[in-house]
């Protein structure tokens, strides 16, 4: 429904569209869904944005896609915009997860259903599917990847052949990100066994989440945070050795700070550094061994989620939950569709990134 048939329909009767709309009885070409994302500023969004609309205007869905320029009253107002003209569904990948309730009482009161893509909605009845990773796992898997990038795990789990104590900083990305607090979470659990028999030592002390956090996940912000650790707590000749990075943007603005100060020769090692997103840019740093590790979470799989969960709600259907406990938002648990990630070390970029299409060998190996 277009929006000049929303206000011929608000104008005669207050109806609105959206699920008001026996939308299960109408072509897809008359149904629009409205894609909320939060940023361009990553490439990862800009993949997810364009993933979710291909594969709906393939079904023939008409389609809104809206970029946010990770500025709360801008996606407010992108999300009030979609639904007076006229969205039938949904999707959101929210950039403060709390800011957007009036948005959503709006969409509930049309009927039209909410999907949180990625990131969870939370304090809202209004959510009425999540498409995501179960991102407890992907602090996990972070962690996992620093123990082995430092020598102290192998890729088995078993013990590596470096003992500590090393020196590691640990970073976390934004405070209004659900999923920052699973990343973190995961990640420090996993570490937690090294940190207290001291073969992991922060030299800086910082480990709360609030000491660690970069609003809006920034490198520019991550990469300043790195400068002031370096000067203020590796003054003394100390070496970094390891830095858990929950983005691959945060792990580059890390590793130009540490460029700057001489780390990345062979005399001076570049400290093992983690990562999320598989972003070409890291990707090119794994492969030229800048960079330690990533966790490949493949942007076609959830757009393809997040498809199949706005088809099955245009449908009158509900979507195929294979969670329906992890995602608690604060009022509901939100039946949830979370899907695998994989660890990424330089051998594994040919069959998990290039050999999955993902990217070609061309882009990895450009400028190199
Ligand atoms: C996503 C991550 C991403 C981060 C920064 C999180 O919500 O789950 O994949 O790295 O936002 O964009």
């Amino acid at each position: 429904s277009g929006a000049l048939l929303v206000l011929g329909l608000a104008a005669c009767g207050g109806q609105g569209a959206g699920g008001t709309t026996d939308t299960a009885s109408q072509q897809p070409k008359d149904l629009t869904i409205g894609v909320s994302m939060p940023t361009q500023t990553s490439e990862r969004w800009i993949a997810d944005g364009k993933a979710v609309k291909e594969k709906l205007e393939a079904k023939g869905y008409k389609v809104d896609l809206q970029y946010a320029n990770d500025d709360i009253p801008t996606q407010s107002q992108q999300v009030d915009q979609m639904i007076t003209q006229g969205a039938d569904v949904l999707v959101i990948a929210a950039i403060d997860g709390t800011a957007l309730s009036s948005q959503l009482q709006a969409a509930a009161d049309k009927k039209i259903p909410v999907v949180a893509y990625d990131r969870l909605i939370r304090g809202s009845q209004n959510v009425d599917f999540y498409v995501s990773f179960d991102n407890y796992k992907v602090g996990v898997a972070q962690a996992k990847a620093l123990l082995r990038g430092l020598g102290l795990e192998n890729a088995d789990g078993s013990k590596g052949t470096k003992a500590g104590p090393l020196n590691i900083e640990v970073f976390a990305g934004s405070l209004d990100d659900n999923n920052t607090h699973f990343f973190f979470q995961g990640a420090m659990d996993t570490l937690k066994p090294y940190l207290d028999n001291g073969s992991l030592v922060v030299k800086s002390k910082q480990t709360k989440l609030e000491q660690v956090a970069i609003l809006r996940w920034q490198q520019e912000a991550a990469q300043k945070r790195m400068e002031n650790l370096l000067t203020s707590s590796y003054n003394d000749g100390g070496k970094v050795a390891g830095v858990l990075s929950p983005y691959d943007g945060i792990s580059r603005g890390i590793i130009t700070a540490l460029q700057n100060v001489g780390y990345g020769t062979a005399a001076n090692p570049m400290p093992a550094i983690t990562g999320q997103d598989a972003e070409i840019a890291s990707v090119k740093l794994i492969n030229t061994g800048v960079q330690s590790s990533t966790i490949f979470k493949d942007t076609r799989l959830l757009a393809e989620q997040a498809v199949n969960a706005s088809v099955a709600f245009l449908e009158k259907k509900q979507p195929e939950a294979n969670d329906t406990k992890s995602y608690d938002n604060g009022v509901k648990v939100v039946p949830s569709y979370l899907l695998p990630i994989q660890t990424v070390f330089k051998p594994d970029i040919q069959k998990q990134l290039v050999d999955s299409g993902y990217y070609t060998a061309a882009e990895v190996a450009a400028g190199q």
